[in-house]
């Protein structure tokens, strides 16, 4: 018999790309004699993986000494990088993403590298030559489980959070022009024209931090908030002030104060068309000590301010949410603004929330985190009433002005009336009266496109999305009514960006009667225009803003007063602030509040407050009208109120009576398969191992099990999905069990169980 022979040596731990979450655990690999010392701790390495030893790229996590049989290990083959990308600080966040949101190593991994490295062949490179046509995912948070290829994949992975020239992805990601064009007729990828010439580069009034004089109530809340960053443990605060109050005057402040401090700053905005405004004034005030990382920049402006921020020649980060990896150390303060957004929790695997990613960073460097909000989450107010976190609050404008006097209108009124348009009488008058005196006045309508269906009068067909099953949504192109000419009809999926020509007969029944309900932005901007002919009307929504700079056009010829009326979706509700608009008008609200999930009236509440709170920010007084067929209903007698509190103790009261979040968390497994009843039976037959694994554990966990059930808006792109809601609380030991169901669920292959699905699993 041979004699068993034992090696010690130095071997490296790696996080392999490409692994199956069943699968994902590091993997030891054998450091060779001329890697010795090249090999670190967060650089990406080639290694042998599997059968057929394909090389495959990795991630050292840990390096260590260790003893093992000879031939039981393989050996690491190539070092990719020259230098360490992921420090100690972030690969301890790769081990908590990996715990939190039951991604992989590498999931996890590539969220926080570079951008241009997340495509394994590629060493940062910079790109030259002028480049014009540019594309970018037609939407952020696609499904996990779109069928494509490798080359596919990794031209999206490269886009998350980018867009990019064509040039550039097809030397990022080594693939021709046509693998982007396929990606584009998908419609999974937008295309768009930018100027040779770098736009954006506008001219920003140069201020000073020391110019700014706080009014005695942001003093306050300044003095409290500056004498806990500068103690031993900051924690968390929360800074909920009213809408105009100077939220943003009072963080400035303090991260002036971080920076002669010698410390460093993170600021996160929850989408880069909310806040265009926020982020010229920190350009401003901090010229090239700001770097600012969105989705509008092309990579290579991406890559030259990631590099200024490792290199330390830009101080504070300004960002959407993945800024919150930036890499910056020796952290003083981490802000994040209307931390109540959405657009802070992922929508795509790793799924973390921004906030507890600044925790983990706020705890690591013993720094103030500070949550700013008009209208913050239910979760954190009530973390601030039960002593978790600080709570400073700024209850006036800083104008000193009052909030605008909101008026409540009852739609049923207006049509047994006989008005049968979109604007009640009130609403009409105003804006005719704001016309006459110069001010300026905007339009919310949480929707865009012209009609929002297409059905037959005949049958009762409606015109849906062959992949998704939801209705089209019929948009018209060629100009406004006003301008006349040629307009064209096509229909349109807002989920998976179908487009489809206009449809002169029922597919069903072939008769020739259709007809066009709903109202999107679009219709919104014509009837305007039929109402006040002389009116200047912008509109702002996805399907106008596609062009590069085309947000931060609009808003500021708005701010110039170029226009009379702002019709928009969202976009326009937070964050702008502009001093002649006194006048906001709000239409259709009932669609968000009965949205149908137990965030509903927190949405509703939040988008009233904020909309509101765009009118009057200046000298005069705004005033608001908010459009109902319910006019009776609480959330919005509250939010015309501006009542933050009231509504937090009733919509308390609620969750904790039905339990909800805050009062327990929400874990969520999906199912998804072409097949509905594989995704069916797979969502059961996870509910089985998961009762399973909870009977190993030795204490009982609390739990309640919802479901399954069919989820939200059919099949997304021709894929059935099954939910079961857990509620639960979030311990470790409760996610140990939710990792080892999954790992069992996946390990799975019967034809009843996982054979034929993916499944995935996070926390709400
Ligand atoms: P919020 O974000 O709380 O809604 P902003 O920070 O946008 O409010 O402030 C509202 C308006 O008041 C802005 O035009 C801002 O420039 C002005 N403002 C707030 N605080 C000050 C201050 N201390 N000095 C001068 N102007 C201020
Ligand atoms: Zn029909
Ligand atoms: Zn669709």
């Amino acid at each position: 018999m041979e004699e068993e022979k034992r090696i010690n040596s130095l071997t490296a731990l790696v996080a392999v790309e490409r692994a199956l979450y069943s699968f994902d655990r590091l993997y030891s690999y054998v450091i060779p004699h001329e890697l010795i010392g090249i090999v670190e701790k967060g650089k990406r390495v080639l290694a042998p993986f599997g059968r057929g030893a394909k090389k495959i790229t990795g991630l050292v996590m840990d390096i260590k000494q260790t003893e093992f049989e000879a031939g039981s290990l393989k050996t690491i083959s190539e070092v990719l990088d020259s230098e360490v990308y992921l420090n100690t600080e972030m690969l301890s966040l790769v081990h908590w993403l990996k715990e939190n949101t039951f991604c992989t190593y590498y999931d996890a991994v590539k969220c926080i590298l570079p951008p241009v490295l997340r495509n394994p062949e590629n060493a940062e490179k910079r790109l030259t030559g002028k480049t014009e046509r540019i594309v970018k995912l037609s939407n952020d948070d696609l499904p996990n489980d779109l069928d494509l290829t490798p080359k596919q994949k990794s031209v999206i992975s490269v886009l998350e959070n980018n867009s990019a020239s064509i040039k550039e992805l097809c030397y990022i990601c080594s693939v021709t022009p046509a693998v982007i064009t396929n990606l584009i007729k998908k419609g999974i990828l937008e295309e768009y024209r930018q100027p040779v010439a770098q736009t954006s580069d506008e001219l920003i009034p140069e201020r000073d931090v020391s110019d700014i004089e706080l009014s005695d109530v942001q003093k306050q809340a300044f003095d409290g908030l500056h004498k806990l960053m500068n103690s031993p443990d900051p924690k968390c605060a929360l800074l909920r002030g009213i809408t105009g109050s100077g939220k943003t005057s009072v963080f400035i402040k303090l991260i002036g104060e971080a920076l002669d401090k010698g410390k460093n700053a993170i600021v996160l905005v929850p989408e880069i068309s909310l806040t265009p405004q926020t982020i010229a004034i920190f350009k401003g005030y901090f010229g090239d000590n700001a770097a600012v990382i969105h989705s509008g920049l092309s990579m290579t402006q991406r890559t030259d301010e990631y590099k200024r921020i490792r290199n330390g020649s830009a101080r504070i980060v300004v960002g959407t949410r993945s800024a919150i990896f930036a890499p910056i150390d020796n952290i003083g303060i981490i802000v994040i603004d209307e931390e109540g957004e959405h657009t802070y929790k992922s929508e795509r695997s790793p799924r973390y929330h921004a906030r507890d990613i600044a925790k983990q960073r706020c705890f690591k460097h013993n720094s103030l985190l500070l949550l700013s909000s008009a209208t913050p989450s239910m979760d954190s107010y009530r973390k601030s009433q039960i002593g978790k976190y600080s709570l400073f609050e700024l209850t006036e404008r800083y104008s000193g002005n009052a909030l605008p006097d909101v008026h409540i209108i009852d739609m049923k009124i207006e049509a047994a009336m006989g008005n049968h348009s979109n604007f009640s009488e009130a609403l009409a008058a105003e804006i005719r009266h704001n016309l006459q005196i110069g001010e300026q006045s905007l339009i919310l309508l949480n929707r865009r496109g012209y009609y929002t269906y297409v059905c037959c009068i005949v049958c009762g067909e409606v015109s849906m999305c062959p992949n998704c099953m939801v209705p089209l949504t019929c948009h018209i192109s060629g100009g406004t009514s006003a301008a006349g000419g040629m307009r064209t009809q096509a229909s349109v999926c807002h989920y998976c960006g179908l487009i489809r020509s206009y449809l002169h007969s029922c597919p069903k029944c072939m008769s020739r009667f259709i007809k066009q309900s709903g109202t999107g932005t679009q219709r919104i901007e014509d009837e305007l225009q039929e109402l006040f002919p002389e009116a200047r009307i912008l509109r702002m929504d996805a399907d106008t803003t596609m062009t590069k700079g085309a947000y931060e056009r609009g808003f500021s010829a708005y701010g110039n007063r170029e226009y009379d009326i702002m019709v928009g979706t969202q976009m326009i509700a937070k964050g702008l602030d502009f001093s002649n608009v006194t006048l906001v008008g709000v239409l259709l609200i009932d669609k968000s509040l009965y949205a149908g999930d137990y965030l509903g009236y927190e949405r509703t509440f939040s988008l009233i407050t904020q909309v509101v709170g765009r009118s009057g920010r200046g000298e005069k007084k705004g005033r608001a009208f908010l459009q109902t067929y319910t006019p009776e209903h609480y959330v919005l007698k509250l939010a015309a109120r501006q009542d933050y509190r009231g509504f937090y103790e009733e919509e308390a009261a609620i969750r904790e009576t039905m339990l909800f979040p805050p009062f327990c968390d929400l874990c969520v497994v999906e199912t998804m398969s072409v097949s509905e009843k594989s995704a069916e039976n797979a969502a059961h037959t996870f509910i089985d191992i998961l009762a399973e694994q909870l009977k190993k554990e030795k204490t009982r966990l609390p739990i309640r099990v919802l479901g399954p059930v069919k989820s939200g808006v059919g099949n997304i792109n021709s894929k059935f999905r099954y939910r079961i809601i857990v509620k639960c609380k979030n311990t470790a030991a409760f996610r140990k069990v939710m990792s080892d169901s999954l790992t069992a669920a996946l390990s799975d292959k019967s034809d009843k169980g996982f054979g034929f699905c993916g499944v995935s699993v996070w926390f709400e």
